[in-house]
């Protein structure tokens, strides 16, 4: 029974490889990627340059040479006695304007598949700025696409976020599901794709937290170490999705210093709730009313407008401010009314419509 003999697997382990097959343009890219890794202080130790040219720091996070310009550019310098056991984020991250990420998963089937379906369902559980949809590649309505590919092995990789885009490519090992099941398919899936929004490891400082043998640093200033506010200071084996090594006991679930991350760096931007109901005081006089509608949390401030159609079309502001209420004087006719709550992120929907007319006397 060999369970016991593989119960600690690299997630980021990458195959040596030998150079010499690289295009040569490829090859000049990939020398860049590394010399601008190291300028940004990271060791060599993690750094590995694959058959293909792809750069790959800290086991399995492929850097692209926009990504490593951009390192350099950032030059964040993290603070010695902040390099403590938290979570991290790269310098790099998505940009707040993307809602859709889709995720082209058409290369897997069976177990792989489901784990998938999983792993995309742990971050829209979580309701962040963004969505993440299963896609057969491009699609309607995606913002960006990351796309699973498969390969020959046991362990995961993919990239951080370039161009405030995630990176677009997960390679996901084809032996994992088969060997350890759905639930630590869906640990390494939802681990990768972490990555490709900018999540670093939690134990990036020593690996051998999760991944066991002897003390292993990433290095902190090369692709930023920046620590997410809020999240603890210790790590432990098996405390984070975002550890550096899988193992088989992994539950493929967030931890709850994992949601705190995420929800962190990624909050949904919230519009408030409609201030319904809208209402007015029963007809007195003339033209005069006063409107009044329900105070929501998380408005800033609130609107009224009028239009002469009960269509709303045309609509004209009567009022814009922190009140729940507020007077009015119709000079002629019917005024149908609706009021929203605003914010910082836009405004909500509508609330009811209210008709109030001029009246000819005083009741
Ligand atoms: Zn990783």
């Amino acid at each position: 029974f060999l369970v016991g003999l593989v119960a600690l697997v690299s997630a980021c382990d990458a195959p040596d490889g030998e150079f010499e097959s690289i295009d040569p343009a490829d090859e000049a890219a990939a020398l860049e990627i590394v010399d601008n890794l190291r300028l940004a202080g990271y060791p060599a130790s993690e750094i590995e340059v694959r058959e293909d040219g792809t750069v790959v720091a800290g086991g399995d996070a492929v850097v692209t040479l926009e990504a490593s310009r951009e390192m350099i550019g950032a030059g964040e310098a993290v603070d010695a006695d902040d390099i403590e056991f938290r979570h991290y984020r790269s310098t790099n991250l998505i940009s707040p304007s993307i809602d859709r990420i889709c995720v082209d998963g058409s290369a897997l089937t069976g177990t792989a598949s489901a784990a998938l379906d999983d792993a995309l369902a742990n971050y829209t559980d979580l309701n962040l700025a963004f969505d993440m949809v299963r896609t057969s590649g491009p699609a309607v309505g995606c913002d960006t696409l990351i796309t699973i590919k498969l390969f020959d092995g046991s362990s995961g990789s993919s990239g951080f976020p370039f161009g405030l885009l995630p990176y677009p490519t997960i390679w996901l090992g084809d032996d994992i599901a088969p060997n350890f099941g759905a639930a630590v398919t869906t640990h390494v899936i939802t681990h990768e794709l972490g990555h490709c929004i900018g999540l670093r490891h939690t134990d990036y400082y020593d690996r051998s937290i999760s991944c066991g043998g002897s003390t292993a640093d990433e290095g902190d200033a090369g692709l930023g170490a920046i620590h997410i506010p809020g999240t603890p200071t210790t790590a432990t084996a098996n405390s984070s999705v975002m550890n550096a090594c899988y193992n088989a006991g992994n539950t493929g679930q967030w931890s709850a210093a994992d949601i705190t991350a995420l929800t962190t760096l990624y909050p949904k931007l919230l519009t408030p709730p409609v201030p319904s109901p809208l209402s007015k005081q029963s007809d007195v006089c003339f033209g005069s009313y006063t409107m009044n509608w329900t105070a929501q949390l998380g408005a800033a401030y609130y609107q009224l407008y009028r239009s002469t159609s009960s269509g709303f079309s045309s609509p004209v502001q009567l009022y814009s401010g922190n009140a729940t209420s507020t007077e009015i004087d119709v000079p002629s006719g019917t005024w149908y009314l609706r009021a929203r709550a605003c914010n910082n992120y836009g405004c909500s929907a509508w609330t009811n419509q209210v008709a109030v007319k001029r009246l000819f006397s005083c009741n």
